[in-house]
């Protein structure tokens, strides 16, 4: 008798800012399949010090301690952190590592074979049809640096505004390198680094279900986006390197300075005209660094694995945290449309914030609907006020969006780890196939 899907059991976790999903498959032999989409958090809900442990236990036992596969969407720490092994190789990510996972599924820009070099002139030396791809994981590296010196100043800036250091620090934080967590992805199983149409592995290791690796695009199919036609976009990634290394601190947290040859003042001996011109400065400069941290966090996001699953007659979508750029590639072609509005089970893009669900994908999904029952399954992990920040004419920018939220609550079943039961730090979502 071969192996066929029967039952899709999907288990959200509660880990605050971050994402975790378990993604069971079972059969009508009575046997089970289990994929795990991401495990990090940058911020674990209130007294929950132990979250990730039970998490990563619960997997163990929902397992029966075997994971098929690992999918890491992207390089970020609100998705990969818990892969870190710890101290004394007792944490969270060697109890993943002991589920022997078959694969490991990571997006293109993190395969290690890709040359970089933060210094540039190597570059000279790769293949030209491989330097988009060079130049971009270089890009990449250097935006641990950008995020480490913007972690460092936002910790010793006392005269920035509070709630942008606090922005500063939380999202330069999740753009930290995370090398740990890196190396026990790269150890556990054999790695695919995915992009938009990669054949994956993940179909000989499922029966009866059908992979789509929606993105990320490589910087070539990107390219042949129409509306993107006008950047280059291995110029695109070399100008925010530049940018960063030139306006963001010095690699290493030393702080450049603006003037070289100016004559600091201190207070309280700056002159008391010149004192509204001193605070204005740096507020701008406090500005200037978020915005870079969010465009750096912004080209991470946009480098993450979007999966479209087809199992029997239903469609699940896992886009990571996959924004606007990201997606545009997919979005482009009529017939990853059709099968896009066929989706019955949405995991939400980058916690609900509202860049990350394009409205072109958003209404497309034909299982819509306002009336219970038979409709859209949205599953969103988040925790607000964390990320962004709320506009009183509703122009902002926080996570989770509330126009977003307000969509999903109306028109699909929303499963949203903000709003667990006192007590509750999973749910569990069954779909028949
Ligand atoms: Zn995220």
């Amino acid at each position: 008798m071969s192996s066929r899907p029967t039952e899709v059991s999907i288990r959200t976790y509660q880990v605050g800012f971050g994402d975790c999903f378990l993604f069971s498959i079972a059969y009508n032999d009575n046997t089970a399949r289990h994929l795990l989409f991401d495990f990090g958090s940058t911020a674990t809900p209130k007294g929950s010090k132990n979250r990730m442990m039970l998490v990563a236990k619960d997997i163990v036992a929902r397992t029966a301690g075997k994971l098929t596969a690992v999918i890491a969407t992207h390089r970020h720490r609100d998705h990969i952190s818990g892969f870190d092994p710890g101290s004394n190789n007792k944490g969270t990510g060697a109890v993943i590592a002991g589920l022997k996972p078959d694969l490991v599924v990571q997006p293109w820009t993190e395969d290690p074979q890709i040359p970089t070099d933060a210094t540039g002139p190597r570059l000279l030396n790769v293949p030209a049809p491989q330097r988009g791809a060079a130049a971009q994981a270089t890009a990449l590296q250097a935006m641990h640096e950008a995020a480490r010196g913007a972690v460092a100043e936002s910790g010793r800036s006392p005269h920035f505004p509070a709630a942008l250091r606090r922005e500063l620090r939380f999202i330069g934080e999740d753009n930290l390198k995370n090398l740990e967590a890196v190396k026990n992805l790269m150890e556990m199983a054999p790695n695919e680094y995915v992009y938009f149409g990669y054949r994956t592995n993940l179909e000989a290791l499922l029966p009866g279900v059908k992979v789509h690796v929606l993105g990320p695009p490589t910087v070539d199919q990107s390219a042949d986006v129409a509306n993107q036609r006008a950047r280059n976009p291995a110029e695109y990634w070399h100008l925010q390197a530049r940018a960063l290394a030139a306006a963001g601190p010095a690699p290493g947290g030393a702080r450049g300075a603006l003037f070289p040859n100016h004559v600091a003042a201190r207070p309280p001996n700056i002159p008391i005209e010149a004192r509204w011109l001193v605070k204005q400065a740096r507020k701008m400069r406090g500005d200037y660094l978020l915005q870079l941290v969010r465009t750096l966090d912004d080209a991470m996001n946009n480098t993450s694995v979007i999966l479209l699953m087809e199992i029997g007659d239903k469609a699940f979508l896992f886009p990571g945290d996959a924004q606007g750029e990201n997606w545009a590639y997919a979005l482009s072609k009529p017939e990853i449309r059709e099968i896009l509005a066929r989706v019955n089970v949405y995991k939400v893009g980058h916690h609900g914030s509202l860049n990350a669900t394009p409205k072109t994908l958003w209404s497309g999904f034909q299982n819509r609907s306002d009336v219970a029952g038979n409709r859209l399954i949205s599953l969103m992990s988040t925790l607000g006020d964390k990320h962004g920040q709320a506009q009183p004419d509703g122009s902002g920018t926080e996570v989770p969006r509330e126009t977003l939220v307000k969509e999903l609550r109306r028109d699909s079943e929303l499963v949203n780890t903000e709003t667990f039961a006192e007590g509750h730090w999973f749910m569990d979502t069954l779909v028949a196939v």
